[in-house]
């Protein structure tokens, strides 16, 4: 009955304070969450670096933040906040009469009762900890700090332009802390700055200072060194869901919506503000053919993923989509516009960390090129505004674009010549395929290599002869238009289709693009 009362009430109790909370407190509010901290402030760090004042900034770490926090402080606060007496003295009878017990190896103790501490799980916890982090935005406006505090729950950020400003900070957050009871854990408490010597001068006093961590299940880079460890750390995780994935006898199109619904999404999270290679993607690729049992000999994974699939199959078009989504919902454009006008207008590459340099190095990787004040141009020359294209024509944008780039790029392979011109919608056409049907277009459009001449390489076949009329070399031109075998289906075909042959390019004639 309590779980069931303290979820109602919760929710009415956060809307209640969330009108009174500033911008920076983000957690625990609608249309808030942990991305805006650290997309506000990695902005900030690569604003300073392109022109802007130098930033400083700590990270806190509290000890069993939600555990700790002292209960009568709390209640006053309540009241102080207007909260109806009811509901306090309603909410502190049920939290003194909770009893814990301690699990010691394997045994259960004695019921015990507490002064200290909101139980984890109950919904009215999170209002506790929303009442502290109000107390503590309070605190920090009142004493007129130069720094901001930004605050997440029991994370706590203070950013500034000097180290003092960041420093007369964490005092406040120290004697905050002392006087609700928390301990601050000085060892997990980090420094960061923009500048040598702002890290220099958190280092003389002997801070942990870093460059770049993982922070709020994003990543953030301090400094100009690209770096992506929190991403890719994750990669090494994601072997046994390849292994599950090939031994699974689900059909193929069951298979295939794993890609975008869970594989991308979980292995990608957090890539839209971070630098990553070619060669992640590259190996992606490669192992979601190995799991669709895709991989024959010559079939090109970017072309499978990319051009005959839908894009939202290749985990590059996921990141990609996944860059102008986050763009356009945390870019401050007085902020962003300005980095991205100056970094347009350099001829060195894009290669820093900021999520800004990220976006525009992925638009330019599709062809798109940034105008400036937020107009983009296409790889056909059409503009358009980041903010204000509806997002279902940009999704609708960003397909063709790569489709386009998949083609172009594939179009340098022997017998794809063309292909940068091809659709795949054309080329699958209206008609649903059944599943065999499907099996032979894949591998006619994938470029597997199933004709002698390409097999003779790998060993398995004898010679290069066709194995249907075993006179002439073996090639898919060969098969197509002059194999005596196959010349009763070419008969059904009207004369003129032949004398047009001609004017179409190699990707059409080989492998039936469209
Ligand atoms: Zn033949």
């Amino acid at each position: 009955m309590y779980r069931c009362w303290s979820s109602i009430r919760a929710r009415e109790v956060l809307k209640y304070l969330s009108a009174r909370a500033p911008a920076e407190l983000i957690g625990n509010r609608p249309r808030h969450e942990t991305a805006d901290i650290w997309r506000s402030i990695a902005c900030q760090v690569e604003a300073s670096y392109n022109g802007g004042p130098p930033l400083a900034g700590a990270i806190a770490d509290i000890t069993k933040c939600v555990n700790a926090l002292p209960r009568i402080p709390i209640f006053a606060l309540a009241r102080l906040l207007h909260l109806p007496t009811a509901f306090c003295s309603t909410w502190c009878q049920a939290l003194t009469n909770m009893q814990r017990r301690f699990v010691v190896e394997g045994g259960v103790g004695r019921p015990l009762l507490t002064t200290n501490g909101y139980p984890e799980g109950d919904p009215l916890s999170v209002c506790a900890m929303f009442m502290v982090n109000l107390a503590l935005h309070a605190v920090s406006f009142s004493d007129h700090l130069e720094s901001c505090f930004w605050t997440f729950v029991d994370d706590w950020q203070i950013t500034g332009t000097s180290p003092e400003d960041v420093l007369n900070g964490m005092t406040v957050v120290s004697r905050f802390c002392d006087m609700l009871g928390l301990t601050l854990d000085e060892r997990k408490t980090f420094f960061w700055g923009t500048t040598a010597a702002f890290r220099q001068h958190f280092r003389d006093l002997h801070k942990v200072v870093k460059l770049h961590l993982r922070n709020l299940g994003g990543h953030i880079s301090y400094s100009r060194v690209a770096s992506n460890h929190t991403i890719t750390d994750r990669f090494a995780h994601c072997t046994q869901f390849w292994h599950w994935m090939k031994r699974s006898t689900a059909p193929i199109e069951q298979k295939l919506r794993l890609l975008p619904v869970v594989a991308w999404p979980r292995f990608l999270h957090g890539s839209a503000g971070v630098p990553l290679g070619d060669e992640h993607f590259r190996k992606f690729r490669s192992k979601a053919m190995q799991s669709l049992s895709f991989d024959r000999k010559g079939a090109n994974p970017l072309l499978q993923f990319g051009g005959i699939l839908h894009p939202k199959h290749d985990p590059a078009f996921h990141v990609l989509v996944a860059t102008f989504r986050a763009f356009r919902r945390f870019c401050i454009p007085d902020v962003a516009f300005p980095i991205l006008n100056g970094l347009a207008s350099q001829s060195t590459p894009l290669r820093g960390p900021g999520p800004c340099e990220v976006f525009l190095s992925r638009l330019h990787s599709v062809g798109w090129t940034w105008m400036g004040e937020g107009v983009i141009e296409d790889q056909v020359g059409v503009s358009f505004h980041i903010l204000h294209c509806p997002l279902q024509l940009l999704h609708a944008r960003l397909v063709a674009a790569w489709e386009y780039r998949v083609g172009a790029t594939v179009s340098t392979r022997e017998g794809f010549q063309g292909l940068e011109h091809m659709s795949s919608a054309l080329t699958w056409g209206r008609k649903h395929w059944d599943s065999e049907s499907q099996g032979l277009l894949r591998v006619v459009l994938n470029g597997s290599f199933f004709t002698r001449d390409k097999q003779f390489a790998t060993g398995k076949v004898p010679d290069k002869i066709c194995p249907f009329c075993c006179s002439e070399e073996d090639s898919i031109h060969h098969r197509h238009f002059s194999c005596t075998h196959f010349q009763h289906v070419r008969d059904k075909l009207p004369r003129e289709f032949f004398q047009q042959l001609d004017e179409l390019p190699e990707c059409t004639l080989q492998h039936g693009w469209t």
